[in-house]
């Protein structure tokens, strides 16, 4: 297994020699730079190109109930930051290390690992809050004006530091990058002490002000510290964001004057939470103090079945799980894949209605009808999907959903839309610039020829860039 993680450190080092090598070679002419990053229009930009190039590397979960949770904790969190209009992308990644970070533009990735060691809403919202504040105060921005780099900084080299401070390749990533263009640039590679205290104290009031426990921040910074005196290696969240006894003590002091705070109601219940966090963390290994997973275990066999297709079996376990678990909307998530598989639609059906009915913004609900269609071999994608895939184009999940509808009916037309979609999110603009040109061959003529123009709309933006 060790070797395997080599290869994969091996590989990830490449690409970053590959990122910073063309920001030498300057083949291409970037039409944003460094300077960019002070003006928000430009950080959202740079964010957005940086996002295409990385994603592959960022282990993505397209999973549409995480996503839009995810995105929902942090617009609740975003209200209490000078954030204005700032879009919010959020990620949920595979990676199993404790893990979150921040990318200029409102990208946040959140990896599952985490919630091996976080057990409350409250205290997810203490690291994302942490995170929001890292981007209301701009401190990729400062990092690398204090770095004295800003003038010469092309995007290349920018993207690859702030893939450094995002997927922190450690001490491999900081050589490369010093080694090439970007000398002075490791300070860039980890935000300062002094930034990190601000991003406490500004995470801290959000907090509070969204309605969580204070308290959960400070809870955050001992579970990191306990973590970091169990292992040898560094800490990929702590290399970012460098703990330091200081650290501790100066939000300890603060809690004191941020007492007046009302404790509101999290975006989902405590067993919701506990349900989604044993979601999360099926196949990882638990780490020695940790939180109890006791409950998991009934969810991760019922899991396990559903894995191997034993999929009555897994809806047993699922029905026999107390009612507090099943009535959350990780239980509805849940029971509408296991009922796709099972064929009990008006079950599905109804755990669909739920959802939509209590989060109308969520895109997991109208996913899962493109998989009821399919299940119930409806060739007709539901109008609702196509509504959302012109509002929000930039969910990946949309994309693999209509994928899914296009293999399941051979509508080839809606393959290469679909295609196009997904490598455009990836950065890959002549493959999509191919999709696009044969979904345009096989659409067919009575249909909407919109989502082409969109298509095509959103391929010469993204190449402008
Ligand atoms: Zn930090």
């Amino acid at each position: 297994v060790e070797s395997i993680l080599k290869i994969g450190d091996l590989m990830r080092n490449l690409l970053l020699i590959w990122m910073v090598l063309c920001s030498l070679c300057g083949t291409r002419a970037y039409a944003i730079s460094a300077e960019d990053l002070a003006t928000r229009n430009g950080e959202i930009a740079f964010g957005q190109a940086w996002l295409k190039n990385t994603r592959e590397r960022l282990y993505e979960r397209v999973d549409p109930f995480c996503i839009d949770l995810l995105e929902t904790w942090l617009i609740r969190l975003k209200n209490h930051f000078d954030l204005g209009s700032m879009p919010i992308t959020a990620l949920c990644l595979n990676g199993v290390g404790f893990n979150a970070f921040a990318a200029p533009g409102g990208i946040i990735g959140v990896n599952r690992g985490i919630y091996l060691d976080l057990d409350s809403e409250s205290q997810v919202m203490a690291v994302l809050a942490h995170e929001l504040a890292h981007l209301s105060q701009r401190h990729h921005y400062r990092s690398l004006r204090n770095s004295e780099r800003i003038s010469t900084g092309t995007l290349a080299t920018l993207a690859g530091i702030v893939a450094a401070i995002a997927t922190q390749q450690g001490q491999a990533a900081q050589s490369l990058i010093m080694g090439g263009q970007a000398a002075n640039a490791s300070s860039a590679l980890a935000y300062s002490r002094d930034y990190e205290r601000e991003a406490d104290r500004l995470g801290l009031a959000a907090l509070g002000r969204a309605g969580y426990r204070l308290e959960s921040m400070s809870e955050v910074l001992k579970i990191l510290a306990a973590k970091q005196s169990q292992s040898s290696e560094k800490l990929a969240f702590l290399s970012t964001h460098p703990l330091g006894i200081e650290r501790q003590s100066d939000l300890d002091a603060r809690l004191a004057q941020f007492k007046d705070y009302e404790e509101g109601s999290p975006v989902i219940s405590d067993p919701d939470f506990q349900f989604f966090r044993c979601l999360q963390i099926e196949g990882l290994e638990p780490p020695i103090n940790g939180p109890s997973n006791f409950s998991c275990s009934s969810i991760h066999s019922m899991l396990k079945h559903f894995r191997t297709g034993n999929f009555s079996k897994a809806l047993m376990i699922f029905d026999g799980l107390p009612t507090q678990y099943k009535n959350t909307f990780s239980g509805f998530d849940i029971e509408i894949a296991l009922t796709l598989k099972t064929g009990d639609f008006k079950r599905t059906e109804s755990a669909i209605s739920t959802v939509a009915l209590f989060f109308p913004s969520w895109l997991q609900p109208d996913i899962a009808r493109v998989d009821l269609a399919i299940a119930q071999s409806k060739p007709i994608l539901p109008r609702a999907i196509r509504e959302r895939m012109i509002q929000r184009p930039e969910r990946l999940d949309l994309w693999r959903a209509l994928g899914r509808f296009a293999q399941a009916f051979k509508q080839e037309h809606f393959m290469f839309e679909a295609r196009a979609w997904d490598a455009l999110l990836h950065g890959k603009f002549e493959a999509a610039s191919t999709q696009l040109k044969r979904a345009r061959a096989s659409w067919p003529t009575t249909l909407d020829q919109r989502p082409l123009d969109l298509l095509d709309q959103a391929i010469n933006q993204s190449k402008a860039l």
